[in-house]
């Protein structure tokens, strides 16, 4: 199983940087074993009748990365490349993240191999409440609770709620964030990570003594993170000229008229085509001279190949794991880019799924207003933390906030001790 996930290049990835860390960290030879490997990685194949009549054989994973800090929290992702690895590295950073952020969840990923823009929405019905009823029995509100991630939205979360809420015959809303809102889903969860990135934008840029409004921003990704980073961005007066999705790439010197750009996905699905601006190429689109730049879509789009042609003063990693090793390498030696570490960048996310969770649990709601200050103001910590702790040990972003996160961990297992 360990070389198995050790190809894959994704796993290999987080493994890597998990190694760097527990050597700078020089961690204890046990711990370090404990905190690297998943404690449960489930694959379950899911027969679905499809609307033509046939039944189609999807695969659906979940891991869970550890449970010694509380039940695991994170994304199910929908995505024709979804493997085992990937989701694995996924779970493993969802730790250093819930870590970082103080929060009392393992990390936890889930993902099924399939293409959501070509199912229609009573298959992807079908196929998320298979999924939901196959591992059952491994999930639950003090166990692991799930939340959107790539492909899936609080519609997927609904279905989720409703199988297992039906299995166990009593509405369990704490069984996933995400959700909608009439199911006692939070008040700012939708725009939560992207409304956390644009927050930690703004940090940065003030850091970096540049004016907030006005400054330039391109983002790849459009979706949930992307759309609302961009969104609160623009309220925030800053000039986003470039965005790409899947469909391509739209760009425009003076900044994108973000209603419009909005309204036109609404209606074709995708950026390709909007009439306010240019069309790029997206791989050209990333080396654009700009104040920041946010990819926002899957992992490893910065690479060896592009590191070295970034014209961005920021980079913020609203995606999980867009910087290959390489390229963070070459980031590193360049020092001159100012990186918001995916870990704290996207936890805006996990950070209000948690809020959400407390509510239900407590069956108490918040307002919006209320939701996003308390996220803004656990944000805000984290980062000026991770400033400090990065000035006294003379390390990277990167380092300074993974360091931060295993070393969490591995104090909670070295405490609990090893049974029996
Ligand atoms: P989403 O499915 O809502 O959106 C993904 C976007 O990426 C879409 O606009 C899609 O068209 C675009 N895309 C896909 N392939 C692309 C490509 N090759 N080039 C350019 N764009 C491409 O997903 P999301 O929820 O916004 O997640 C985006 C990233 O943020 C993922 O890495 C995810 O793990 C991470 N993340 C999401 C959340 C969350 O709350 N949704 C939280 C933390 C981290």
């Amino acid at each position: 199983m360990k070389e198995q996930l050790l190809n894959d290049p994704v796993f290999g990835m987080a493994a890597g940087q998990f190694d760097r860390v527990a050597d700078f960290l020089n961690l204890d030879e046990r711990v370090r074993e404990r905190c690297k490997w998943p404690k449960r990685i489930i694959t379950v194949s899911l027969p679905v009748t499809m609307d033509d009549g046939r039944t189609e054989v999807f695969f659906g994973h979940r891991v869970q990365h550890h449970l010694s800090r509380g039940p695991v929290k994170g994304g199910l992702r929908f995505h024709p490349k979804v493997n085992v690895g990937e989701v694995a590295a996924l779970a493993m950073w969802m730790n250093w993240k819930c870590a970082l952020m103080g929060l009392p969840y393992g990390g936890g990923k889930g993902g099924i191999a399939c293409n959501p823009r070509e199912m229609s929405m009573a298959e992807q019905e079908r196929l998320t409440r298979r999924f939901a009823q196959e591992i059952s029995p491994f999930i639950g509100p003090d166990i692991d609770v799930m939340a959107p991630d790539v492909g899936t939205s609080s519609q997927h979360m609904a279905w989720i709620l409703d199988t297992y809420s039906t299995r166990e015959g009593r509405f369990v809303p704490e069984i996933v964030t995400g959700k909608p809102v009439v199911l006692q889903g939070s008040e700012g969860r939708t725009q939560a990570t992207g409304h956390g990135v644009a927050f930690l934008v703004a940090c940065a840029l003030e850091k970096l003594n540049i004016s907030v409004a006005g400054a330039t921003a391109i983002v790849q990704g459009f979706g949930n993170v992307g759309s609302y980073a961009v969104e609160t961005m623009d309220a925030y007066g800053m000039k986003v000229c470039g965005v790409s999705d899947i469909t391509g790439a739209v760009w425009n010197d003076k900044g994108l008229n973000v209603a419009e750009l909005k309204s036109h996905l609404a209606k074709t699905g995708g950026v390709a085509g909007f009439a306010g601006a240019e069309k790029i190429d997206p791989d050209e689109m990333l080396l654009q001279k700009c104040d920041v730049l946010v990819p926002a879509a899957l992992e490893r789009v910065i690479t060896e190949k592009n590191a070295s042609g970034l014209r961005c003063k920021i980079l913020a990693e609203a995606a999980n794991g867009p910087t290959t090793q390489p390229a963070d390498a070459i980031i590193e030696e360049r020092g001159d880019i100012f990186l918001i570490p995916d870990i704290l960048c996207n936890a805006g996310g996990v950070t209000v799924s948690y809020f959400e969770w407390v509510q239900n649990l407590q069956r108490f709601s918040w307002t919006k207003s209320e939701v996003l200050a308390k996220l803004e103001t656990k944000i805000n910590d984290a980062f000026e933390n991770l400033l400090h702790f990065c000035a006294e040990h003379k390390c990277s972003h990167r380092l300074g906030a993974l360091a931060t996160g295993v070393d969490t961990v591995a104090k909670v297992k070295k405490n609990r001790g090893l049974f029996p």
